[in-house]
């Protein structure tokens, strides 16, 4: 086995396993029982004032395996999302509805509005070619602002379809839209039938997006994840358990 070694940026304790070198962030706080926390950073130990370091080796050592297991998996999740980043030129591939779109930047000499037009890709590898005019000197800016509100209006779109389409079948009533933009947070719907939809769900494949409607229309059935409510979604989606880990297994690119 090779050396492995998970140093948080800011360790003042370290521990070796094996061929496993720990550094972790070791402080003192007012509670009953030792903490851990695990981040893209690193591991963070929060000790009770009266605990002793022989007890923090003895829970760590303990919990060596989930620690171990959390460290790698996070630092997977900040590889992929290193190499998910947007560049935002010329030629660039962006996932859209599982396919690979290709922005194809329309320098302009005067520029009056952003545009971002759809048009049938004639390029090898994409499919879709989205077509951006921008200053002769575009800047990031530039691409980013029409291409992002380019995939709101798309999401917009999509979603009502989709929201009307699985309504019915749920026999629930949905009442406004609202697109979200959070990091993590797919989707959220009220009592009252709002439903807050990511648009960032736009880069995922149609069948995961149909899941994620579904699931936040089922809530306007079940406000809760009883079993109840995943029958309610599984009536549906038969197969929403790979649709639904599938999700969770992807990553939007970070703009
Ligand atoms: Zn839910």
């Amino acid at each position: 086995m090779s050396a492995l070694s998970y140093i948080h940026p800011r360790a003042n304790q370290q521990v070796q396993w094996g061929a496993v070198t720990l550094g972790y962030f070791l402080e003192r706080a007012q509670r009953r029982s030792i903490g851990l926390m695990v981040s893209s950073e690193g591991l963070v130990v929060r000790m009770p004032l009266r605990a002793s370091l022989r007890d923090v080796d003895a829970a760590l050592l303990e919990k060596s395996r989930w620690i171990l297991k959390k460290l790698q998996e996070t630092q997977q999740r900040a590889h992929l999302q290193q190499a998910a980043r947007m560049e935002w030129r010329d030629g660039a591939l962006l996932p859209y509805l599982g396919q690979q779109l290709l922005l194809k930047l329309q320098p302009v000499a005067a520029l009056r509005r952003q545009s971002a037009i759809l048009q049938a890709g004639r390029e090898a590898e994409a499919t879709l070619m989205l077509q951006i005019a921008v200053p002769l000197l575009a800047q990031e800016q530039h691409i980013k602002v029409p291409v992002q509100q380019w995939f709101m209006q798309q999401a917009q779109n999509h979603f009502r379809q989709r929201l009307d389409h699985f309504a019915p079948m749920l026999q629930v009533r949905w009442t406004r839209l609202g697109l979200s933009n959070a990091a993590t947070r797919w989707g959220s719907a009220k009592t009252d039938g709002s439903i807050r939809l990511n648009w960032r769900l736009m880069h995922f494949q149609p069948a995961v997006l149909d899941y994620v409607v579904v699931h936040e229309l089922s809530h306007l059935r079940e406000m809760n994840h009883s079993p109840r409510f995943w029958s309610t979604v599984e009536s549906v989606i038969p197969d929403y358990a790979r649709l639904r880990k599938q999700l969770k297994e992807s990553n939007a690119p970070a703009w």
